[in-house]
């Protein structure tokens, strides 16, 4: 297969000194994943089992589900519950009783836990288990949790797909399973590319459906493309899956590794390889160098947050011509990120998990062009002068595979290319 992508590092990042963080930390919680979980999955339904501020977190960040008929619910944990003065564990059943005999539609049942029913040890699990044998077969619930006390944001996503491990068929077919809710667009780009190689026993996990025909087994080998599911590649494991370990699919060079590592692992004929990618490649590199001409010497730092940070820093350091001073992340799995922990050439500080005033005090001292940061922490940064690039837009926003790698360049762009056009404005 060829390969004109930019050399290889001298020396990568994988064996690169990591600064181990602990302390206050400022990411969402698990829930958020919802949002676009119930976009991907469209017979499932996700019933929080929290407080009101979990039921405000989810309407607030999923606004835009007024005009629809929703697919995410709040089983609101009352004062009386959480004093331990109310059985939870039957108000729930009831609940969800009232739920699936309105929503026929529902195929899917996903108990969320968050920080209140964490704290009262009300038992998800067993509820779910007992709500599955009542419901069988037309609805399947399962549980996992997306409390703040547990999880990052994107780790909800990780929490909901290991979920639905367990409870896959087993299959024997020779099978290739892609892992990680992608827009239906951009999955569909992946499987047009997949099956022009003639890969074609593809399944994805999510599924859009719950009746499709999704299972697992010992010949079905499977690949991430969201780097933040290291619990669900753990739950694959288990069952006797294997992983094909790849650089994420962010811009050109990102997937076309992890086409090629796909190719390698189905023994793809390195002519028809180098055929399907050609015209995509040669887009998608036209594509960022139009996108990522502001970003070309500048540099970045980034806060731990979505996971996406590694795969991030790799494309932005190798394609755009940045220069990465630190990349924060709340987890390193190696066994994840290493291909790309590979490719990033030695220099960043890698830090792995938090604490926000040292971390602030060192980006303050480094004054990078631009900052990838949570919510909570851009106001301020913005208030002192630093661009920054909001991480959650970075998973609400197609950035995979070829045709989204000019807008994942753009999307860094743009803060830098707003400051400049405020400083102009300033000056006149
Ligand atoms: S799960 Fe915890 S952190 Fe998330 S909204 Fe509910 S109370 Fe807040």
């Amino acid at each position: 297969m060829t390969d004109d992508s930019t050399p290889l590092p001298a020396t990568g990042c994988r064996d690169a000194p990591v600064l181990k963080q602990r302390g206050q930390h400022e990411v969402f919680c698990g829930l958020t994943g919802i949002i676009w979980l119930h976009r991907k999955m469209q017979d499932a339904f996700f019933l929080v089992v929290g407080s009101r501020t979990c039921a405000h977190l989810l309407q607030s960040a999923a606004g835009v589900m007024i005009f629809a008929e929703p697919r995410f619910g709040t089983a609101i944990l009352e004062e009386t519950d959480l004093a331990g003065l109310a059985d939870a564990q039957a108000e729930l059943e009831r609940e969800v009783a009232r739920l699936l005999e309105r929503r026929k539609d529902i195929r899917q049942l996903f108990l969320v836990g968050s920080c209140p029913s964490e704290v009262i040890k009300l038992d998800l699990a067993r509820a779910a288990e007992k709500l599955s044998l009542q419901y069988a077969p037309h609805v399947r619930v399962l549980n996992y949790s997306g409390s703040g006390i547990e999880t990052t944001f994107t780790e909800g996503e990780d929490a909901c797909l290991a979920s639905m491990v367990p409870v896959l068929p087993e299959t024997d077919e020779r099978q290739l399973l892609v892992v990680g809710a992608l827009p239906d667009v951009v999955e569909d780009q992946m499987l047009d590319l997949l099956s022009k190689m003639s890969i074609d026993n593809v399944k994805v996990l999510p599924a859009r459906r719950a009746d499709s025909t999704l299972a697992v087994g010992p010949n079905t080998s499977f690949i991430l493309t969201q780097p933040f599911l290291g619990g669900t590649l753990a739950a694959l494991g288990k069952r006797g899956a294997r992983h094909i370990p790849a650089p994420f699919p962010f811009g050109e060079e990102g997937t076309t590794a992890w086409l090629r590592a796909v190719a390698m692992e189905f023994g793809v004929d390195i002519t028809l390889f180098d055929t399907v990618t050609h015209a995509p490649r040669a887009r998608a590199k036209k594509a960022i160098s139009q996108a990522s001409e502001k970003l070309d010497g500048k540099s970045v730092f980034f806060f731990p947050d979505s996971q996406l940070e590694i795969p991030l820093a790799r494309f932005l350091t190798r394609e755009c011509g940045m220069t990465a001073i630190e990349v924060g992340a709340p987890y390193i799995h190696k066994g994840v990120v290493g291909p790309d922990l590979d490719l990033l050439e030695e220099g960043p500080t890698l830090s792995e998990g938090q604490d926000v005033e040292m971390q602030l005090d060192r980006c303050r001292a480094a004054q990078p062009d631009l900052t990838v940061c949570g919510l909570g922490l851009a106001n301020p940064l913005e208030a002192e002068g630093l661009a920054t690039k909001w991480a959650i837009e970075l998973v609400f926003t197609p950035v995979h595979f070829y045709e989204q790698a000019g807008d994942l360049a753009g999307l860094f762009s743009r803060p830098l290319n707003r400051r400049a056009k405020l400083r102009l404005e300033a000056a006149e």
